[in-house]
C-alpha cells in the first residue's frame, strides 16, 4: 500500500496520458512470431496475419480487412482507393477538431480538405455544415469518434449517399464502441482502427482498414497487395532490423506505462511524447507479423480493456460532478463509449484566466491545441469553408484525463484538486477524504 503522502512525494511519479498495458506474455508471443519469421523466411508470418484477419472479421462483421504499419497509412490508401472509383472528386470533409494524422492522411493521398464543425456537447458532426458542403467535388466525409465517444452516423450516411460521396468511419480512438447506428468503424463505406500506442489496443504502431464494398476492397488490394489479412493473405518477408526495433519499442512501452518510470521519456523533449504533429510525409508500410500477434491478443482482450477504462471514466465522472463548474462530453442515447480518455471542459466556456489546468505529471493534457483551420502547415491544402467556432473552442479549452489501468484513486483525487483550482473553486479537504485503493500500482 502506498500512502497518499508517499504517492505524491514520490518525485518521479508521472502518469502517462494514455496507454494499454502490454504483458510479458504479449512480448514473448511477439518474440516468438519474430523468431519464426526470421527462421522460416517468406512463408512465415502469413499465419499470424490471417489469424488477425479472422479476429478483425469476427469483431467487425466486415468481409474485407487490411493491415498497415499505421492508421494514417491505411487511411491514405483507403482514400486513394475511393479516388480510383470517383476520379473527378478530390475533396475530403474533415471535422475541424481531430487528430492531425487525419489531415496528414488526406494530404498524403493528394486530396484537398474542407472542414465541418462539431457539436460542443457531444463532439458529433454539425450535419448542417456537412450538408452545406457536400457537392460533386466531395469524395468522402470522415467522421471521428473522439476519445472513444461514439457519434451517430446514419444521417451522414444518407447525406453522403444522396451526394455520391463516401463515408469513412474513423474509429481510431473507438475500437469496440457503439452508437445507435452500429459499431464504430463499421457504419461507413470504409472503417479505420489504429493500433498506435495510446489507442484502445496497441501493436506499437499499426492500422486496420475494413470494408464490405467489393470494389473498394479490390482497389485497396491493388494499391497495397501485401496489406490484405482476409481472403488471400500474402506471405510476410523477414525484416530483422524493423522487428528488433519494434520489440525494443514494446519493451519501452511496457516499462514506461509504469508511473514510476514514465518521467524518463516524458522529460526527453526529442521523443515528442504527447505532442500531436502534422506530418504528411510518412511512409506506407506493412504491419509486421509480430505486430499482428500483439494486435490479435489485444482484440481478444478488448472487452476487458474497455471495461477497465469504463470503470475509471465512471469514477472520474462522479468526481467531476462533485467538483462542479465542469462539463463532460454527453453520451448519446443508446451509445456505448469506450472512454479512451476522459475529456472535461469548463462549464462557463472558459477556464479562469484562460489557463487550461494541465498537469502532465497526472496525465492531464490537452489533445489538439489547434483546430485544423488554424493549423498553419495545413493551410495550403484547405479549401474555404464555414468558420468552425466550436472546434476552435475545443482546441483552446478541452482537457483530457487518463483512463488507463495505472490511474489510482489518489491520482483521481489529485486530478480533482487541480480541476477545482483550475475551475476557480476551492475544495478544502478534498484530498483527505479519499479512500485508498492498494496495490493498483
Ligand atoms: C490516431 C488517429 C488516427 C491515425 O492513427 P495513426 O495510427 O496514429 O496513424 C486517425 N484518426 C484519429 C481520430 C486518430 O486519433
Amino acid at each position: 500500500m502506498t500512502s497518499l503522502a508517499q504517492a505524491f512525494s514520490a518525485p518521479f511519479r508521472h502518469l502517462p496520458p494514455g496507454g494499454v498495458p502490454l504483458s510479458p506474455g504479449d512480448m514473448l508471443a511477439a518474440c516468438g512470431t519474430a523468431w519464426a519469421t526470421w527462421r522460416q523466411g517468406v512463408l512465415a508470418g502469413q499465419e499470424v496475419l490471417e489469424h488477425l484477419g479472422t479476429a478483425v472479421g469476427r469483431m467487425t462483421g466486415c468481409r474485407h480487412a487490411f493491415a498497415f504499419g499505421s492508421g494514417r497509412a491505411g487511411m491514405s490508401v483507403a482514400l486513394r482507393a475511393m479516388r480510383a472509383l470517383s476520379p473527378n472528386r478530390n475533396v475530403v470533409l474533415l471535422p475541424a477538431f481531430t487528430s492531425y494524422s487525419v489531415a496528414a492522411a488526406v494530404v498524403h493521398a493528394g486530396l484537398r480538405i474542407r472542414l465541418y464543425d462539431l457539436d460542443a456537447e457531444t463532439l458529433a458532426p454539425n450535419t448542417g455544415d456537412v450538408a452545406a458542403q457536400l457537392d460533386d467535388a466531395v469524395l468522402c466525409v470522415v467522421v471521428c469518434h473522439l476519445y472513444g465517444y461514439p457519434v451517430r452516423t446514419a444521417e451522414l450516411r444518407t447525406l453522403c449517399r444522396a451526394a455520391g460521396a463516401m463515408l469513412l468511419d474513423d474509429a481510431a480512438q473507438a475500437m469496440g464502441a457503439r452508437s445507435e447506428d452500429g459499431q464504430a468503424g463499421t457504419t461507413g463505406d470504409v472503417g479505420l482502427f489504429s493500433l498506435a500506442r495510446g489507442k484502445n489496443i496497441t501493436s506499437v504502431n499499426g492500422g486496420l482498414i475494413v470494408t464490405d464494398e467489393a470494389a473498394l476492397a479490390t482497389n485497396i488490394a491493388s494499391l497495397a497487395p501485401w496489406a490484405a489479412i482476409s481472403g488471400s493473405v500474402a506471405p510476410a518477408h523477414a525484416d530483422i532490423v524493423n522487428d528488433v526495433r519494434l520489440l525494443a519499442q514494446c519493451v519501452a512501452l511496457w516499462l514506461f506505462l509504469n508511473p514510476r518510470l514514465y518521467w524518463l521519456p516524458a522529460s526527453l523533449p526529442f521523443l515528442g511524447i504527447g505532442t500531436s504533429r502534422f506530418a504528411p510525409d510518412f511512409d506506407i508500410e506493412a504491419l509486421r507479423p509480430l505486430q499482428a500477434t500483439l494486435a490479435s491478443r489485444g482484440v481478444s482482450r478488448l472487452a476487458s480493456i474497455n471495461a477497465g477504462r469504463g470503470q475509471v471514466a465512471g469514477e472520474l465522472g462522479q468526481r467531476v460532478r462533485h467538483v462542479g463548474g465542469l462539463r463532460t462530453v454527453r453520451v448519446q442515447p443508446g451509445a456505448n463509449p469506450v472512454y479512451l480518455r476522459f475529456p472535461v471542459l469548463p462549464e462557463g466556456g472558459d477556464w479562469p484566466g484562460d489557463a487550461v489546468p494541465e498537469v502532465p505529471r497526472l496525465g492531464m493534457v490537452r489533445s489538439y491545441p489547434e483546430s485544423l483551420q488554424d493549423l498553419s502547415p495545413l493551410a495550403p491544402y484547405l479549401l474555404p469553408g464555414p468558420d468552425c467556432p466550436t472546434a476552435r473552442w475545443l482546441a483552446a479549452t478541452l482537457l483530457t484525463l487518463p483512463t488507463h489501468t495505472r490511474v489510482t484513486e489518489s491520482d483521481m483525487d489529485a486530478m480533482m484538486d487541480a480541476l477545482a483550482s483550475g475551475a476557480g473553486r476551492n475544495r478544502p479537504g478534498a484530498m483527505a477524504a479519499a479512500p485508498q485503493k492498494g496495490g493498483a500500482l
